[in-house]
């Protein structure tokens, strides 16, 4: 018998637990999407697992204006890393319009928030230094500090007594101190005190980086984030934000100062080894962020305060279930009743808070989330 059948045999039977715990994960067969629903086994459904969160992708009318607007002028292929032949003006230009809104030094722009978090975590802290970081960060956060050669430790969720204890005991032991957090929670949906966390990094001498994954694109003025909101870009040494959520498009990145960020151009193994992402998908980005985002604040805002009058800090609004099956469950009921949910398992959140994550967009309106929320929770 070759290997491969014995690690096969190996491989089915992990796979068959999964199932029998339902968390056994399958890529579906959508037919087609827009801005609000999701087509799905001849089904028509109001789409509450969305990142779309303005509307920006799936959007034919938008696309035409786009590809319009441009002609030939951006091709769909980079064809090398950006520090090698990978670079053309519309990248430096996308990065300038970041760091001036940002009003920071520099921006490096990134494949993807995943690309953006290893990238920036595994190079950011080295031998010596120390990493802080909160409890529920994405797994791209996490999958940075484990290829990082500093010590990590994780602090309990928005817990900033547990972060400030955990400060004193073990701050002075490293050189370099990092904090690590998101802005708002992707599967919580609340946000982290980031005026706290402002305090903390500045009393015990760290550098504080924050994923507005999340909220790029919906909260603050102009759409920068909840840093915005709070004023607090200046005090926030990198954030770190993404394209693929509210801006309907793809990537990332990263603004801060100079050196940071040259520092980041020349360490980050993510960014330096990988096929920069094609210029169009770039254009389309800088368009979109020059063009159609200051055009929805009022949008954004009723989005948030449905979400606010559902219980959540932000659009991201949970309905922990528990366990795995029930979870599944309560997502077919959604379906039977025209709305497209799904179950978010762990080793995505702790085990035992199996929920659906309800996520708003600009077109979802109070009465839909409401009778969606009150599907669920009958089931519970
Ligand atoms: N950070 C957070 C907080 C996220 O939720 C995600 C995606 N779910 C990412 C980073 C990764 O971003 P991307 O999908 O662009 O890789």
């Amino acid at each position: 018998m070759s290997y491969i059948t014995i690690m096969l045999e190996n491989f089915t039977k992990q796979l068959d637990s999964l199932k029998i715990a339902s968390h056994f994960r399958e890529i579906k067969d959508f037919s087609k999407k827009d801005e609000k629903y999701i087509y799905f086994n001849d089904k028509k459904l109001i789409n509450l697992s969305s990142n779309n969160y303005l509307g920006f992708a799936d959007n034919k009318d938008l696309t035409d204006e786009f590809l319009n607007s441009i002609g030939a002028e951006y091709s769909f292929g980079s064809a090398s890393a950006r520090l090698l032949t990978g670079s053309l003006p519309v990248y430096n230009e996308l990065e300038n319009l970041l760091s001036q809104l940002f009003n920071k030094d520099k921006a490096l722009l990134f494949n993807s928030g995943y690309h953006a978090n290893v990238g920036i975590n595994s190079s950011i802290a080295g031998k010596g230094d120390v990493i802080f970081s909160d409890k529920l960060n994405h797994a791209s956060i996490i999958d940075g500090m484990r290829l990082s050669e500093s010590k990590f430790f994780r602090y309990p969720h928005n817990n900033m007594e547990a972060l400030e204890k955990l400060l004193v005991r073990e701050r002075n032991n490293f050189k370099n101190a990092v904090i690590v957090s998101e802005s708002v929670f992707s599967m919580d949906g609340d946000i982290a005190d980031l005026e706290k966390l402002v305090e903390l990094k500045e009393k015990f001498n760290c550098i504080l980086i924050l994923d507005e994954a999340h909220a790029f694109g919906v909260f603050g003025q102009i759409g920068l984030g909840v840093c915005e909101t709070l004023g607090i870009i200046d005090k926030v040494d990198l954030i770190v934000g993404t394209f693929g959520k509210a801006i309907g498009s793809m990537g990332a990145f990263a603004v801060g100062n100079k050196t940071l960020i040259d520092y980041l151009t020349n360490k980050a193994r993510s960014f330096i080894f990988s096929t920069a992402l094609p210029p169009i998908n770039i254009a389309f980005t800088k368009w979109i962020i020059e063009n159609k985002l200051p055009k929805t604040y009022e949008k954004r805002m009723q989005m948030l305060s449905i979400g606010k009058k559902a219980g959540s800090d932000s659009h991201i609004i949970p309905i922990v279930i528990g366990g795995n099956k029930e979870t599944v469950e309560t997502c077919e009921i959604l379906y039977q009743n025209g709305y497209f949910t799904l179950p978010i398992r762990p080793p995505t959140v702790p085990e035992g808070t199996s929920r659906l994550r309800l996520s708003l967009t600009t077109e979802i309106t109070e009465q839909e989330l409401n009778n969606a929320i009150s599907l669920a929770k009958q089931t519970k």
